[in-house]
């Protein structure tokens, strides 16, 4: 008897699978013509890495390597140093693409914006040394997601002006109104 029902049950599995089969070919299929079809990705998709510059159009890059330390790859590098104004800078800055996971790691530990992934992601190839980007490959021209973040304005080499009037910076308290 327990055999029967075995049976039976075997053959229900085989004919739902089938039916499943069946069901499937008879659908249209659906093919995207890459490269000449492109599908829009998401902005916020993670591949190439990008440097940006701030509204001024200097490099926000301030080469404090927390970006290189959060890498979970070890795939970032750079050499800081400093104008003669004491802005620091990544006097060479390099990201191997072929170690790189895009886990987006290094944009969220960036305290300037400098650093930012982006949509691009066809960067594939046959020589792995090409993978290798230098600053001059990452850095471009514009702020990336946010064009307007200066991070000097708010924590520079030097501030200018009193107190309370830099960017969201409080007025100074005045102690005399804490008096009974
Ligand atoms: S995306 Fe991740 S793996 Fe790639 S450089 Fe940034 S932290 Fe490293
Ligand atoms: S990209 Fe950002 S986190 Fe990395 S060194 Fe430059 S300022 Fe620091």
């Amino acid at each position: 008897m327990g055999t029967i029902k075995n049976l039976a049950e075997g053959i229900t599995a085989l004919l739902k699978g089938l039916a499943t089969t069946l069901k499937i070919l008879s659908r249209k299929p659906v093919t995207e013509q890459y490269p000449e079809y492109r599908r829009p990705l998401p902005a916020r998709s993670r591949a190439v890495i990008v440097l940006t510059r701030d509204p001024d159009g200097e490099e926000r890059c301030v080469a404090c390597y927390l970006c290189s330390a959060v890498c979970p790859v070890s795939c970032i590098s750079m050499q800081s140093a400093e104008r003669e104004d004491g802005r620091r800078y990544p006097r060479w800055f390099r990201i191997n693409f072929a170690r790189c996971i895009y886990c987006g790691l290094c944009e969220e530990a960036c305290p300037t914006l400098a650093i930012q992934l982006t949509p691009n992601f066809e960067t594939s190839g046959r020589d792995i040394l090409k993978l290798v980007y230098e600053k001059e490959d990452l850095l471009v021209n514009h702020g990336g997601k946010n064009n307007e973040y200066n991070f000097y304005k708010r924590a520079g080499v030097a501030m200018v002006g009193d107190k309370g009037t830099q960017i969201n910076e409080d007025k100074p308290v005045d102690l005399k109104s804490n008096l009974p």
